[in-house]
Order: C-alpha cells, then sequence, then structure tokens
C-alpha cells in the first residue's frame, strides 16, 4: 500500500532531498521531490499547503511510574526547593502498582505524545530500584517504546546504602535487565550519585553491550559531562549548568547535549545555555523528559517553543534538535529524517510553516501524524 502526499506548503526533511511531495510504500518513506514528477501510488493525500516535518523523536521521557506529585509541584511553585529526592515518592507508588497499572500509564502517554506528533519515544526504568521491580519496568517499557534505557541507578532507595546499592546495580540488577534494554543511564547528581559510582555503573553496562546515556549537570555544575564525554556516552542530559570546559568538551565530542526546558521551568531552574552550545559547535536535541516529578510534559511542541522564544535557538535548530538530534543522541539514522529508506514517520502542522511553532506559542498545531507509514491521528 503506497500513498502519495502532495499539497506540501513546506516540507522539513534535515536531508539532502527537497520537494513539496513524498510516497510513502508500507513503513517507510519511498520517494521525496517535486509533485510534477511524482510516481503512481494506490492512494493520494493533498494537505493543502501545510507544513511537513518528521515526527519528534523524543529521546528522554520516564513513563514507567505510578502515583501522583501534584501536591510537591504545587509546593514547588509556592517556594520549595527541588531535590533528587523526590524521586522516592514515585518509587513507593510504583513498586504498589500492577503490571497492568503501569502498562496503562505507558500507554496512555504515548498515545498523548503521539496525537500531538511524537512518532518515536525513548524511556526509561528508574522507579522499581530493586531487581524484581526494574526486571518488570523495562518489560513494559520494552512492550511500547522505541528504545528502553535501564536507569537502575536513579537513586540510592532510601536507607539502604549507597555503595552497597550500586554494587547491585551493576551486578545483579544489570545482568537482569541487560537483555531487555539497548541503553543504561545514571542520573550524576549531587543527592544521587557521585562521578565513581556513576563510572562502575556505566563500564558494567558498557561491558554488557549497552549504549551509554547519563543525567548530568541539572542542579549545578557536577561531573556529568564530563563522565558522559570520557565514556563516549550517546548523550548527556539536562546540561542546565555548564563550566565553559564542559562546553568545550561536547563541542569536541560525538556526545549528544540533550536539552529538557520543560523540567527546567517545572522546577524554576535556569534555562540551559543553548546559544553556547551550538555556538562552539555541540550537537543539541531537545526532550521533553516526560515524568512526574520533574516535567509531567509530553509535548515536545512546547519545547521547541521555550527553545526558540527563551533559550535564543531559532525555530530551525529547535525542530532539528527536537527530531534529527534526538534521533542522534539515540544513535539512529532511521528516524528524525524525511528522505528515501527512512521511517515513514510524519508530522503534519495545520499551519504553513515550522516557524508557526514559536509564532502561536501555546496554540495546538498538530494536523494529522503518521508512524511506521499509518495513519496514526
Ligand atoms: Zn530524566
Amino acid at each position: 500500500m503506497s500513498t502519495l502526499i502532495t499539497g506540501i506548503g513546506e516540507l522539513t526533511t534535515n536531508s539532502e532531498v527537497t520537494g513539496n511531495a513524498l510516497v510513502i510504500d508500507g513503513a517507510e518513506i519511498a520517494w521525496v521531490g517535486s509533485s510534477t514528477n511524482a510516481p503512481a501510488a494506490d492512494d493520494r493525500v493533498d494537505v493543502e499547503g501545510r507544513a511537513v516535518l518528521p515526527g519528534w523523536v523524543d529521546s528522554h521521557t520516564h513513563l514507567v511510574f505510578a502515583g501522583d506529585r501534584t501536591a510537591e509541584f504545587g509546593a514547588r511553585m509556592a517556594g520549595k526547593p527541588y531535590t533528587a529526592g523526590g524521586i522516592a515518592v514515585t518509587v513507593n507508588a510504583t513498586r504498589a502498582a500492577t503490571d497492568e497499572e503501569l502498562a496503562a500509564v505507558v500507554r496512555r502517554h504515548v498515545a498523548e505524545a503521539l496525537r500531538q506528533g511524537t512518532t518515536f519515544v525513548e524511556t526509561k526504568t528508574g522507579y522499581g530500584l530493586n531487581v524484581a521491580d526494574e526486571v518488570r519496568s523495562a518489560r513494559i517499557a520494552a512492550e511500547q517504546a522505541d528504545e528502553v534505557t535501564f536507569l537502575g541507578a536513579h537513586l540510592v532507595p532510601p536507607g539502604e546504602d549507597a555503595d552497597t546499592y550500586v554494587d547491585l546495580v551493576r551486578g545483579e540488577m544489570l545482568d537482569a535487565v541487560a537483555p531487555l534494554v539497548s541503553w543504561a543511564d545514571v542520573f550524576c547528581e549531587k543527592g544521587a550519585f557521585d562521578y565513581d559510582q556513576s563510572k562502575a555503573v556505566l563500564q558494567a553496562a558498557a561491558a554488557k553491550g549497552l549504549g551509554l546515556r547519563v543525567h548530568g549537570n541539572q542542579l549545578g555544575e557536577g561531573p556529568g559531562v564530563r563522565l558522559a564525554v570520557e565514556l563516549g556516552a550517546a548523550s548527556v542530559d539536562h546540561c542546565t549548568y555548564l563550566s565553559a570546559a564542559d562546553v568545550d568538551a561536547l563541542a569536541s565530542s560525538d556526545t549528544v547535549a540533550t536539552l529538557l526546558p520543560a523540567c527546567d521551568l517545572s522546577t524554576r531552574q535556569s534555562l540551559p545555555p543553548a546559544r553556547a552550545l551550538l555556538d562552539a559547535g555541540a550537537t543539541v536535541a531537545l526532550a521533553s523528559n516526560c515524568n512526574p516529578g520533574s516535567s509531567y510534559t509530553s509535548s515536545m511542541a512546547f519545547c521547541v517553543t521555550t527553545a526558540v522564544l527563551q533559550m535564543r535557538m531559532s525555530v530551525e535548530e529547535a525542530v532539528w534538535a527536537a527530531t534529527a538530534g534526538g534521533a542522534q543522541a539515540l544513535r539512529r539514522t532511521d528516524v528524525g529524517v524525511i528522505r528515501p529508506g527512512a521511517r515513514a514517520d510524519l508530522h503534519v502542522l495545520d499551519a504553513p510553516s515550522i516557524t508557526h511553532l514559536a509564532y502561536r506559542p501555546g496554540v495546538p498545531l498538530t494536523h494529522s501524524v503518521w508512524r511506521r507509514g499509518e495513519r496514526a491521528s
């Protein structure tokens, strides 16, 4: 089954191909070019001058959770500071939930994101923090997310000894979870895991063949960026507080700086220095960090709007970061891009150009979405 899409007012491909029409064949894009040269197809859709771009690639979410942290959010907005310890509240609720309850939460948020144009989702474990609950979190995540990351090193469970817990994470827990995931991550931050503990977990994960990611430099200038670059991690996420040396290290590495502006706003931190990273030559991605504690949004459009209006990224830079940048943070070349052979993940805006994402802040602009070649909404 092939579909010719015509009438594209502006086509963002993130690739060398250009045009105002494309053909989807099965789950892939088969052709891109000018409508005057379009090949025949089984079906035809005219998008009537709307902008088309790759579906959002959300490279950082925490969707396997239970419970609610509305009260904590409200207290924070009333002036209480954010600390890493709030994660423990979600851990207790997650451990108490049934498999079906957890699966329903993941399903609901993946569907919510898809309706807003997110066609590719990474999600993490990290609210189980014991072997059995991390394993089931990974299994439930893998049923619905495109990429799954092991985040046993999210927080030392309250009452447990940090070094004993690190040994569990890099030993028995990693052994049990590794077959279910592609990535490992650590929360390398004051109040979570220090440089040595984070490094021990990541090295054990690399030895198991997992790709590496790091939560770093969220609450202050910590060692997260340095560690991520040192170990060749695909991505270091947050990057809210960076030294000049951190920026230089990222610029001369393959490690993507994944910025999570919805999280910084929801925790009343500064916004990350996107301009410094881009001007230095670092690769920047944008992601939602959707989680119940510090960033409870699945809206990539909100992140893009914020990046443009408040982080001084151009619209083109922000859209690239939320599509191709997310793909690069996950070392994927088949998504976040429109060209023959790529996954047919398309986002049609109810607007003539991507500029409207920032020009019309807060307005829902998703007109329609294709995921793996199927009309999703
Ligand atoms: Zn996170």
